[in-house]
């Protein structure tokens, strides 16, 4: 099974096809500059920073070590997911990392918010958090679910396919 660095390799690859196929069509293909960039930011995070591999962090994974002192964080979400189990399906387990993110982030966010109204420091962020127009979301959304699924198949994952007990590979 490929490694950490073999699924950037592969995912970068395919990138690289898409967008160079992508300038060469450009004037046909009628998606406009920032929707193509908010795709391919989305799925450079997909292949770097949360991977379905992150179901190993409680040991030592590729995603984890990007995450730099940060990637600890990770290591709940890895003792929670059994390596290639929920973690590697392809429309739940995508979710679960996201969903963990922003459990993660509120969490934060309150505890942050918390300290600062001790401290009588008040922030207020009513208007400040401006959401992206839809056709970005839907691309973030599709270029990091693009990135999880080409980890899936380069793993030998497909979706109709019965997951067999393997033995512990990346
Ligand atoms: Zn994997």
């Amino acid at each position: 099974m490929p490694s950490g660095r073999v699924h950037e390799a592969i995912n970068l690859s395919v990138l690289g096809l898409g967008s160079a196929a992508y300038l060469a069509m450009k004037e046909s293909v009628g998606v406009e500059d920032p929707v193509a960039l908010a795709f391919a930011a989305s799925y450079c995070i997909g292949t770097f920073l949360i991977t379905p591999d992150l179901d190993l962090a409680e040991q030592g994974v590729r995603a984890k070590g990007r995450w730099g002192l940060l990637g600890w964080l990770w290591v709940p979400y890895g003792l929670m997911f059994s390596h290639r189990g929920l973690s590697h399906t392809w429309l739940v387990g995508p979710l679960t990392r996201l969903a963990y993110l922003a459990l993660l982030g509120t969490a934060l966010f309150w505890a942050g918010d918390g300290l600062l109204r001790y401290l009588g420091v008040s922030l207020n962020l009513q208007g400040r958090i401006a959401v992206p127009p839809q056709e970005i979301l839907w691309a973030a959304a599709i270029g990091y679910y693009a990135s999880q699924w080409l980890h899936l198949v380069a793993d030998g994952m497909w979706p109709d396919f019965p997951r067999r007990p393997r033995r512990l590979r990346r």
